[in-house]
C-alpha cells in the first residue's frame, strides 16, 4: 500500500498582519511537509466577511516571500485543489451543512438577533455572564428541535433567515490524539452549539475548516493551541460527515509568551521590540504595527529564532539553516508548554546569520537603507567590500550604518578629546610628514601600510601605538571602526591622504 501524500496547510483569515507565532505555525506546517515530501497549503479562511481587511491577503504573501517559506499551492500559485479562497467555495458548503441536519446531528435555528439578546439577558447570572446556546438552552429557542417539522418546512420554504446549529451531543467525552500533546478528551456537555453555517449561507469557520480538510486532503495541520477548545466539533463534524479516520493529524502549538503572559500586539509597543513579521498598518485605524523585517533582521535569522521557539533538535546547537530545519524538525521534540519569546535572543539570531552570511546575501536591503538616509551607493561592490569588513560589528542591519557609513562621506567632524592630552608638535610632524610616504606605496594593502607606518613611526621615535587612535579619528571621525589599516586599505590611497590632510588643519 502506498503511503498518502503528505499535505499541510496554513489556514490564515485575513484579518490584519501576521503576528510571529502565526509566521511560526506556517513553518512548522512548512518544515513538516518538506521533511516528507508533501505539499504545503496556504488557505485563505475569509468567511466572516464582517473581519475582512484589506491588504491583509497580500500581506500574508509577501510575509511568507520574504521568509522563504512559499507554499506549493495557493490562490496565488494555483492547484488542482482550488478555490484556496473560502468566500469562493461558499457553494459547497451548504450541502454539507444540511447532510448534518437530515443526520440528526445539525438543525436549523431561526431565532432572531432580538430573541438571542432576549434569551441572553434572562439567563445571565453572576456565575453565568454570557450564556451560551447550548444543550439546556435549545429546547426554549425556535429551531428544527422545538417546532413541528411543517412550521419548519414553511419558515424554510418563506425564506426565513435562519443559521444551521451543531447539537452537542450531551455528557460524551470526544478525544482525538494530538501530535503534541498526545491523547486530548473533552466532554461534550460544556461545549455550546456552534453556528455551522450562518444567515448569510456563509459557513462559519468551523464548518469550512472541516470541509475544505478532506477536500483538499489535508494529512496534518499544525495550528494554534487557541484552536484546541473547537476540536472537540470538528472531531465530531468529521465523524459525522467523513468519518473520523479520515481526519487530518493535529498539532496544536503552545503559546508564544510574552514578558506578561500570552505574547500580544501590544506587548511590542510596550517593550519596544516587533511582533509581526513585516510592518502593518490597520488601514481602519492607521495605527502601525512594527514587523521584524523593518526593525533589519535577516529571514533566515527570523525564522531560526522561531523554530527554536518551541522545539530543539536535543543538541546545543542552536544556528539552523532552513535545510538544516527541514531534516532535523520533529513534532516529538516540540514541546507541549508555552515558549517564552525573547527580543535579546533574536537579536543574538540576526548578529550570528549577519555574521555567517556573505554580504552579498543582504547588501541590497543596506544599501536601501543608506538611500534613506539619503546616502547613494553607485559602487556595489565597493559596498559588499565593506559590509564583510564591518559586518562581526553588526547586529540589526542599520547597524551598518553607523560601522560603515565614514566609507563613503569624510567625517564632517571629528572629536579630537580622546588624543589631546597627549596630542604635541612630534606628533603633528609625523602626521604632517606622512602624506609623502603614503603617496608612493605601490601596493596599497593594509599589511603594507601597517609595516610602513610602524617604521615611520619607529624612525620618528614614537610609539605606533600613540599613533594610532590620532589616525583612526582622522578617517572616521571617531572612536569606532574596524582596524585603521583596513578602513585606510579600503578608502584608498588618495582619499586617506586627504582625509588626514584635512584633519591636520583641525589640529593646534
Ligand atoms: N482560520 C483559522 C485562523 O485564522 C485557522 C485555524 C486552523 O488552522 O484550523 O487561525
Amino acid at each position: 500500500m502506498t503511503e498518502k501524500k503528505v499535505r499541510v496547510r496554513f489556514a490564515p483569515s485575513p484579518t490584519g498582519g501576521l503576528h510571529l507565532g502565526g509566521v511560526r505555525t506556517v513553518l512548522y506546517n512548512y518544515l513538516f511537509a518538506k521533511q516528507h515530501g508533501g505539499d504545503f497549503i496556504l488557505r485563505i479562511e475569509d468567511t466572516d466577511q464582517s473581519r475582512y481587511v484589506p491588504g491583509a491577503e497580500e500581506y500574508i504573501f509577501e510575509t511568507l516571500k520574504w521568509c522563504g517559506l512559499e507554499p506549493d499551492e495557493s490562490t496565488q500559485h494555483g492547484g488542482s485543489f482550488g478555490p484556496y479562497r473560502q468566500s469562493e467555495r461558499k457553494e459547497s458548503y451548504r450541502r454539507y451543512a444540511e447532510e448534518l441536519v437530515a443526520k440528526g446531528v445539525a438543525y436549523y435555528a431561526f431565532d432572531t438577533a432580538e430573541e438571542l439578546d432576549a434569551m441572553r439577558n434572562r439567563l445571565r447570572t453572576a456565575e453565568n455572564p454570557s450564556p451560551q446556546y447550548d444543550r439546556t438552552v435549545r429546547t426554549q429557542m425556535r429551531n428544527s428541535l422545538t417546532l413541528s417539522k411543517e412550521e419548519v418546512e414553511s419558515l424554510l420554504q418563506q425564506g426565513t433567515a435562519h443559521v444551521v446549529r451543531i447539537k452537542m451531543p450531551e455528557e460524551e467525552t470526544v478525544s482525538f490524539t494530538d501530535m503534541i500533546r498526545g491523547e486530548v478528551s473533552f466532554d461534550t456537555s460544556v461545549v455550546d452549539d456552534k453556528v455551522l453555517l450562518k444567515a448569510d449561507g456563509m459557513p462559519t469557520y468551523h464548518l469550512a475548516v472541516v470541509v475544505d480538510d478532506f477536500l483538499m486532503q489535508i494529512t496534518h495541520a499544525f495550528r494554534g493551541e487557541e484552536w484546541l477548545p473547537s476540536a472537540p466539533v470538528h472531531v465530531l463534524l468529521w465523524r459525522h460527515l467523513f468519518g473520523e479516520d479520515k481526519m487530518p493529524l493535529w498539532a496544536h502549538l503552545p503559546l508564544i509568551l510574552g514578558p506578561s503572559g500570552k505574547l500580544s500586539k501590544r506587548d511590542g509597543a510596550k517593550y519596544g521590540f516587533p511582533v509581526f513579521a513585516m510592518n502593518w498598518k490597520d488601514p481602519k485605524t492607521g495605527e502601525l504595527t512594527e514587523g521584524f523585517r523593518e526593525r533589519g533582521f535577516l529571514p533566515e535569522a527570523f525564522i531560526n529564532m522561531l523554530a527554536v521557539l518551541g522545539w530543539n533538535d536535543g543538541t546545543e546547537q542552536e544556528v539552523f539553516t532552513k535545510d538544516e530545519l527541514v531534516q532535523k524538525f520533529s513534532v516529538e521534540r516540540v514541546h507541549s508548554g508555552g515558549a517564552k519569546f525573547d527580543f535579546e535572543k533574536a537579536k543574538w539570531f540576526n548578529h550570528e546569520w549577519i555574521k555567517k552570511l556573505p554580504a552579498t546575501a543582504y547588501s541590497q536591503k543596506v544599501k536601501s537603507i543608506f538611500e534613506e538616509k539619503g546616502l547613494a551607493i553607485q559602487d556595489d561592490a565597493y559596498l559588499e567590500k565593506i559590509l564583510e569588513l564591518v559586518k562581526d560589528r553588526c547586529t540589526l542591519l542599520p547597524d551598518f550604518w553607523e560601522h560603515s557609513s565614514f566609507f563613503f562621506r569624510a567625517p564632517k567632524t571629528i572629536d579630537f578629546a580622546p588624543v589631546m592630552a597627549k596630542w604635541n608638535s612630534d606628533k603633528k610632524a609625523f602626521f604632517t610628514a606622512l602624506g609623502h610616504p603614503l603617496r608612493s606605496v605601490s601596493d596599497w594593502k593594509a599589511a603594507t601600510l601597517e609595516a610602513l607606518f610602524k617604521n615611520l613611526a619607529e624612525g620618528a621615535g614614537i610609539k605606533p601605538g600613540e599613533l594610532q587612535l590620532p589616525m583612526r579619528l582622522m578617517l572616521v571621525g571617531g572612536k569606532f571602526g574596524p582596524p585603521v589599516f583596513d578602513i585606510a586599505e579600503i578608502l584608498g590611497k588618495e582619499e586617506t591622504v586627504n582625509r588626514i590632510e584635512a584633519a591636520l588643519e583641525q589640529l593646534p
